[in-house]
């Protein structure tokens, strides 16, 4: 027996060559496929409510327990994710946002991943920033591009510098309103005028969440509208946490010791501080998963700072 879980963390599952957007990063079908089946050879699929029992009332798990995670609500996992679980009697813990699905919007991280797919020139999206914040340094109180640029165009092991330059600049770099504007005008520029009908084809309906329950997956909080909820003050921290609550509970989906899933998977140590947990612990939450990437030990992870592993760190055939 053991006191730790791998938590494979999955966002789009799609097959890339029959889609518009090859380039957006996934997961193809058949990659998925063997991932789950080589967790099933070298791990034991274990449940939610195993979860939740090891971490609130010490009880122990399998050796090499494994679970498996879906960030964003896509219809991906309903089409591609839910039939290979199905089969395997697997069950997966997936995320979705509320308010996208609620009112047909899409999230800004979305939109962002659309542009960059539509624009294979970076570049030229960075030249569109530097115009764009230069023209709208005053209104939104920006500081100078040049000085982002030296500050946030770092590469990562997954993107270029000027990849993480765009992503984070439109992501959280900008005041959220001036981003909110240069997001939606990129979108329209690059990806369509149409976001009701995109986010349609982009997300799971209410109907395909309430199925997926039914078809024995764990739906959990993704919170309501994908904010970092570390830049948000308590009270609009308190709403994220309770509309996306209420949402669940708007699906039939029970909400006793539920499981938040950070947005953008990433939440900082420094921010899981007494006011914050209060307000999860107050709503009802059991844990809560980050992007910190490793196996998850359930005796020295924080209950609110869950490890998980990015499938990009696992074989895919
Ligand atoms: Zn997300």
């Amino acid at each position: 027996m053991s006191r730790s879980v791998s938590i494979v963390m999955y966002h789009y599952v799609r097959d890339l060559n029959s889609s518009r957007y090859p380039s957006i990063k996934a997961r193809t079908v058949d990659e998925f496929r063997f991932q789950i089946d080589y967790l099933s050879k070298i791990g034991t699929f274990i449940s939610k409510e195993e979860l939740i029992d090891s971490v609130l009332n010490g009880s122990q798990l399998p050796e090499n327990a494994v679970m498996v995670s879906f960030d964003d609500g896509y219809i991906d996992h309903y089409e591609n994710a839910l039939p290979i679980l199905f089969d395997r009697k697997i069950e997966g813990m997936f995320f979705p946002p509320a308010e996208p699905i609620i009112t047909n919007k899409v999230l800004d991280v979305n939109k962002i991943h659309f542009i960059i797919a539509s624009e294979p020139d970076i570049n030229s999206l960075v030249k569109q920033i530097s115009t764009w914040t230069q023209a709208h340094a005053k209104l939104y109180q920006l500081t100078s591009f040049d000085e982002m640029w030296a500050k946030y165009a770092k590469p990562s092991s997954y993107d270029n510098a000027a990849t993480v330059f765009v992503k984070f600049i439109l992501q959280r770099g900008l005041p959220m309103t001036a981003r909110n504007a240069l997001v939606s005008i990129l979108f329209r520029k690059y990806v369509s005028h149409d976001e009701a009908g995109f986010s349609a084809e982009l997300y799971m309906s209410k109907d395909q969440i309430r199925m997926m329950s039914q078809c024995g997956q764990y739906i959990g909080s993704h919170g309501y509208s994908h904010e970092w909820l570390d830049m948000l003050d308590t009270e609009e921290q308190e709403l994220e946490i309770s509309g996306s609550v209420k949402f669940l509970n708007s699906l039939g989906i029970a909400t006793n010791n539920w499981i938040m899933c950070y947005p953008y998977g990433c939440y900082p140590y420094s921010a899981v501080n007494e006011q914050f947990r209060a307000l999860l612990t107050t709503y009802g939450c059991g844990l809560a998963l980050t992007d910190h990437g490793g196996v998850a030990n359930i005796d020295t992870d924080d209950k609110f700072m869950i490890r998980r592993i990015d499938t990009n760190e696992m074989p895919i055939r």
